[in-house]
């Protein structure tokens, strides 16, 4: 009898570790390695995920153009294949691409396999021969052991974030959302924007114009900002 419910508790366990744990401090390592090797502390790093948006992301674009700063953009393959000549245009202004997966697929959510091929579609439609990247970043921030041992094999750069301002949280006006980014945004930040997905429920998408605001606004220097770059480190 006692062996009878330590099997389900062993099995729960390891479904536990191997799901939720594991993949959860091995993430952080590697994120933590890749910002010691990739990320130089005296720049801003802003960072776009869910598009691209027709309407969001070339507003975001312009933006940056008119203030000169460069970004980085974390791509849906699903997206990506609606609207290519945006993604063309991202890299044109010079700045970097990611992939973020096709459908956007929770990992801790969905089995290990169903969100590994979810990755691997997402990254083989941003990742072609016009636009290779080699930086990625899963979706909610959450990864299995799948897609991590697949990316470390593969030498493929994991972009975490260290500044979240939360733009996706509903009840967050642009107001707001421009007081949280002047307020907190330091060099060494990786910040934590979105582009895309808000514009499918019905709340309105406010990162462009809190982008505008946030740096007309800000006193930190535009040459401060600066776009992940692919497989080169920062000079030590
Ligand atoms: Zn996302």
């Amino acid at each position: 009898m006692s062996t009878l419910l330590t099997i389900p508790s062993l099995l729960c366990l390891t479904i536990v570790l191997l799901q939720f744990v594991l993949p959860f401090f091995l993430r952080n390592l590697i994120s933590k390695s890749v910002i010691n090797r990739r990320i130089d502390p005296t720049k801003i790093y802003l960072t776009f995920d869910d598009g691209p948006d027709p309407i969001h992301t070339p507003k975001i674009l312009d933006i940056l153009s008119e203030y000169k700063i460069k970004a980085t953009f974390f791509l849906l393959g699903e997206a990506v294949e609606k609207y290519p000549e945006i993604l063309l245009r991202i890299r044109a202004e010079g700045h970097s691409i990611g992939s973020h997966s096709y459908y956007h697929t929770h990992a801790w959510k969905h089995g290990p396999w169903s969100s590994f091929k979810d990755f691997l579609k997402g990254h083989k439609v941003v990742d072609h021969q016009q636009t290779p990247t080699s930086l990625w970043r899963p979706p909610y921030g959450k990864a299995n052991l799948l897609t991590l041992t697949y990316s470390l094999i593969n030498e493929l750069d994991l972009i975490y974030w260290t500044n979240d301002p939360q733009d996706y949280s509903p009840n967050l006006d642009q107001r707001q959302l421009t007081n949280r980014l002047l307020k907190s945004s330091k060099p060494g930040d990786i910040i934590l924007l979105h582009d895309g997905r808000r514009t499918k429920s019905s709340s309105i998408n406010i990162t462009p114009d809190s982008l505008a605001c946030f740096l007309t606004e800000t006193s930190l220097n535009k040459s401060d900002f600066a776009t992940i770059s692919y497989k080169t480190s920062i000079p030590s």
